[in-house]
């Protein structure tokens, strides 16, 4: 693993896109359902017990967090479907910006889309996916809570799920993970590691 991961800290919040970092560098955005495990896997892959806790840390029930790998390269975290104890205009208003954010931020390289691995695609994950496609953005999604099932059913879980991602784009695709067994790091990680433009070089420091 990157060590760099493990000092990713929170860097800031942005309830509109004005209050969003500087567009340069590296970033991926990780989407998902509430509840489908975007904080835990978050926490997971930067080896952190609290670092994302989006939708229950006071102050952070903003627009977008932006989360600090190096001083290039930062995940996001989006606002999940479902978020709690916010107004239905706001949550219009937030559509609207995270449309925005997501086709007219530069350093944007991919989307991780965290779905629990027994309610997969639903119409939330769908949306995202077709957004994505058509503004060519490459999407992995993470089958979260993979331990809730057996090893069968999650494999041919995955399979489908991916077969149905690449007939949105064949650039799509998909692994299991489990934040609670810590299965699919390594797997998540290059991934991260590909779109964050971390090489060689980079992975020993
Ligand atoms: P978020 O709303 O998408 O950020 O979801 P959370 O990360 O807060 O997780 C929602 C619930 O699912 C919590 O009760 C977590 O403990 C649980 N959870 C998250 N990831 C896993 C996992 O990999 N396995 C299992 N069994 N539970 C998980």
């Amino acid at each position: 693993m990157n060590p760099l991961y493990r000092q990713t800290a929170f860097l800031t919040s942005a309830a509109k896109l004005s209050q969003t970092p500087p567009d340069t560098g590296f970033e991926v955005a990780f989407a998902g359902r509430s509840n489908a495990g975007k904080s835990s896997a978050i926490n997971a892959l930067c080896d952190q017990k609290t670092l994302a806790r989006t939708s229950k840390t006071p102050g952070r029930t903003q627009l977008l967090n932006f989360f600090a790998v190096d001083e290039q390269r930062r995940i996001v975290d989006l606002p999940g479907y479902g978020y709690a104890k916010v107004a239905e205009d706001i949550k219009r208003e937030w559509q609207g910006s995270l449309a925005a954010y997501l086709e007219g931020r530069d350093c944007l390289r991919g989307l991780m889309l965290v779905m629990d691995i027994r309610h997969p695609l639903k119409d939330y994950d769908l949306q995202m996916l077709h957004w994505a496609n058509t503004i060519s953005l490459p999407v992995h999604g993470l089958l979260t809570k993979a331990d809730k099932l057996k090893k069968g059913p999650a494999g041919s879980t995955l399979l489908k799920v991916r077969a149905a991602m690449q007939k949105i784009s064949p650039t799509f695709s998909a692994q299991t993970f489990s934040s609670l067994k810590r299965t699919g790091i390594d797997d998540a990680h290059a991934k991260l590691d590909e779109w964050l433009a971390f090489d060689d070089t980079a992975q020993a420091l």
